[in-house]
């Protein structure tokens, strides 16, 4: 299992950060978690991986910075050198159906042409694709907001954007990475985590590591020194989990 940090920025457009989002690849399959602004170019960049190459996209929540590049990637499906045959499924929560009727009647041409497309609500379930296991639950920031965790052997846990949430401590329990929301080192802003009630997250759930992203500008003077489990994400990163 390999996961490959496609952006770890928010809403600022920034050259440094890129809006938030995952490609975790396995022997068997391929799923972007998250697509921002700019995503379906960054994917190229960060591997040569084109949208063709993805099996599964896990929206975490439909504010721009998480979705705006959704409509491109189903447009390149179509659009693309060769038209789109492999299946795609698009997992979300809460609307997700009511979302992507919404961007359907905006973008006609993204309707699949050639490729079959499964729209699935999962919230507070499992579904098994290509021998991955995804889970989701609700979480702290917008009524379709979910933490989304994938296990094969290893397994990745992402927070989307969140406050404090039992249902994230739940859900990221023991996990190989915690990937989480940590927009700010110190300022409390609703809806987000910093790095104090991160940690009471952290210390109930015990996950192995914590990648930090989702990150403000408020990061780039911050003088402390972080210690394991967390680790700062930047863009480009990409994290091994053997096994
Ligand atoms: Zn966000
Ligand atoms: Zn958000």
């Amino acid at each position: 299992m390999k996961l490959h940090i496609l952006g770890t920025g928010t809403a600022i457009p920034r050259i440094e950060r890129g809006s938030s989002a995952y490609l975790v690849t396995t022997k068997d399959v391929n799923v972007l978690v998250d697509v921002g602004p700019a995503v379906v170019r960054r994917l190229l960049e960060r591997g040569g991986y084109e949208v063709d190459d993805v099996d599964v996209v896990v929206l975490t929540h439909f504010h721009v910075d998480h979705t705006a590049d959704l409509s491109t990637f189903f447009f390149a499906c179509n659009y693309g050198r060769v038209p789109r045959i492999k299946p795609l499924t698009v997992i979300g929560g809460k609307g997700l159906a009511r979302f992507y009727r919404g961007l359907r009647a905006i973008y006609p041409w993204i309707t699949p042409k050639s490729y079959k497309l499964t729209v699935k609500r999962l919230v507070n379930d499992s579904i098994k694709l290509f021998g991955l296991t995804i889970t989701t639950v609700p979480v702290n920031h917008n009524p379709e907001s979910i933490a989304v965790r994938l296990e094969e052997k290893r397994s990745i846990t992402f927070s989307g954007d969140t406050g404090l949430s039992p249902n994230l401590v739940r859900i990221c329990e023991k996990t190989d990475m915690l990937v989480a929301e940590c927009a700010f080192p110190e300022r409390k802003v609703k809806g987000h985590l910093n790095l104090a009630s991160l940690d009471k997250i952290v210390q109930k759930a015990k996950p192995k590591r914590v990648l930090l992203t989702h990150l403000y500008p408020d990061w780039d003077d911050y003088p402390g020194v972080l210690h394991a489990p967390y680790l700062l994400a930047e863009d480009g990163m990409e994290i091994d989990l053997p096994g």
